[in-house]
């Protein structure tokens, strides 16, 4: 077997072909591993007819209701040699193009419902010529009719090709997968680089086939998601995939399906912990609840681990630039070390490192490096923030945290400037950066606020140009049309200046929560 991530699933449809190897939970519909390595066979040798060639990047932008054409897409792209850039949904056109301008995506996938979206992006984008469109609509432009001649998009099934045999083009573990985006939106985009070599935590190999599924909701696209494209398979499992998440529904699917694992975020957790069905839902299938994506606190696993006290409650550590690396916490260990994200597996390394300090005297709070051999990852067309970012193989993580004694890391909160709001990353700069587009604003300064659903929230602090007044829903409006709604901040404060040190930087943390006005929705 091949050390590619497709190699997998041509195992599993050779072995399990009829078993479920995707179920989407809300359209009651499944994907056998037999149709989803036939389907994305026959889509990877269209793509490479219409031109898609080793190398060239290929965005799937298709949203959660369309997982499983995204699963098929993926594993089709990687036949054709092809790097997959699994795009946000919920950016605007303009984030869009510049994420897409900057991985210089030559094809995307979509469907009727983004096809909109996609082709006002086209226009920044001048490498992207193919569309492919799930549902065969051709689609026009969100803003206007299509000029005569301009491209549309070309239905999936005229792209496809009739013939399902196998079909791989030639790649090496060393060669591209996958460009994550991670932040920079409106600034400058950050692409991290997924080999094969590098993409997955757990190997390709022949797993005994359970019956059991692992359940989850997280967007494709995202870190967390798209470990979850090949991982369960790799332990046996389906993966049962619930594109709308609603606790109550949560509830009712877990009593339901009976699935043997789940991963939910931690926002998530305090929604279903506090459902009035919580304390009778029968969970009793769940032998393993893994949360992660953001910092979970100790009462959510508590709570957790009271109502499922047979079931493994963990708290991952992970982030796409780290891939790979892990951290294990043992069952019997979880509760004497509440909080606490587990061990470091090796060959993962972990070091804490402060400006008095670098690092091995447990219990000293500082940033957290993390290093692992051979499997590290890098920043596309950045060689800068590479090197500032991996130095010696480390890697700076920008959160904070501390390890124990035993050696045992827990994540006490970040260096850098991102809010992870319901489990979006959200970076100041890109919100400030379009305040700043304002007329009206002189001055804008973006923090995260605590929220108790949400775990952050946005709160923007505002100086208004001189002799200039705001309105804060035309404001929204304005942040509307350039962010994704997520971004945009619903809390909104006046000050007459912002707090800044002696060289000029704002000083966020005197930006404290008292002195933002209700929330203006
Ligand atoms: P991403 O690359 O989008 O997965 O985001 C990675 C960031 O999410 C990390 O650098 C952490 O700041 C945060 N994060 C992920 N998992 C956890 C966790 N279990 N506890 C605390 N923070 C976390």
């Amino acid at each position: 077997m091949t050390e590619l991530l497709t190699g997998q699933l041509r195992l599993m449809a050779s072995r399990h072909p009829d078993e479920i190897g995707y179920r989407n939970l809300d359209a009651g519909t499944d994907l056998s591993f037999a149709r989803w390595e036939a389907e994305s066979n026959r889509l990877a040798r269209g793509l490479a007819g219409a031109g898609v060639a080793k190398g060239d990047r290929v965005s799937i932008y298709l949203p959660s209701e369309e997982v499983l054409n995204w699963v098929v897409a993926y594993a089709a792209i990687h036949k054709a040699g092809a790097v997959a850039v699994p795009t946000n949904t919920r950016l605007s056109a303009r984030e869009t193009s510049t994420i897409l301008g900057h991985a210089e995506a030559l094809a995307a996938i979509t469907c009727a419902s983004h096809l909109p979206t996609l082709l006002t992006a086209r226009r920044r984008v001048p490498t992207l010529g193919l569309v492919v469109s799930t549902d065969g609509t051709a689609g026009s432009e969100a803003d206007g009719p299509v000029e005569p001649g301009a491209p549309g998009a070309v239905p999936w099934a005229a792209v496809a090709a009739d013939d399902a045999s196998e079909f791989q083009v030639e790649l090496a573990p060393e060669d591209l997968a996958d460009i994550m985006y991670t932040s920079g939106t409106t600034g400058s985009p950050k692409g991290v680089v997924v080999r094969h070599r590098n993409a997955s935590l757990l190997p390709n190999g022949e797993p005994h086939w359970s019956g059991t599924a692992w359940l989850h909701g997280s967007p494709l696209f995202t870190f967390a998601g798209i470990s979850f494209v090949y991982n369960p398979m790799k332990l046996g499992k389906s993966a049962f995939f619930l594109p709308r998440f609603d606790a109550g529904r949560w509830l009712e699917v877990v009593a339901g399906e009976r699935p043997e694992a789940a991963f939910i975020v931690p926002a998530m957790a305090q929604l279903i912990i506090a459902h009035p069905e919580f304390q009778t839902a029968d969970l009793s299938s769940l032998q393993l609840c893994s949360l992660g994506s953001a910092p979970v606190s100790a009462a959510v696993l508590r709570r957790l681990q009271e109502r499922m006290p047979d079931a493994t409650i963990s708290n991952g550590y992970g982030m796409t630039e780290a891939g790979p690396a892990f951290c294990a916490m043992p069952k019997d260990e979880a509760w004497k070390r509440a909080g606490s994200v587990g061990k470091p597996m090796p060959p993962m390394e972990v070091r804490i490192t402060n400006e008095e300090d670098d690092g091995l005297r447990a219990d000293a709070v500082g940033e957290v490096l993390i290093r692992l051999p051979g499997r590290q990852r890098e920043y596309y067309r950045d060689a800068d923030a590479t090197a500032r970012t991996w130095t010696d193989g480390w890697l700076h993580t920008g959160d904070l945290g501390r390890l124990d004694e035993d050696g045992y890391l827990y994540i006490v909160g970040r260096t850098k400037e991102v809010i992870i709001r319901g489990g979006n990353n959200i970076y100041a700069t890109d919100v400030e950066n379009a305040l700043l587009e304002h007329p009206a604003v002189l001055e804008a300064a973006v923090v995260g606020v605590p929220h108790e659903v949400l775990g952050e929230d946005l709160a923007a602090f505002l100086v208004t140009a001189p002799g200039r007044a705001l309105d804060v829903e035309e404001l929204r409006a304005f942040l509307l049309s350039r962010l994704a709604d997520y971004k945009v901040p619903r809390r909104v404060a006046f000050l007459d200046q912002l707090p800044r040190n002696a060289t000029g930087k704002v000083l966020k943390h005197e930006l404290a929560p008292p002195r933002w006005t209700p929330s203006t929705r």
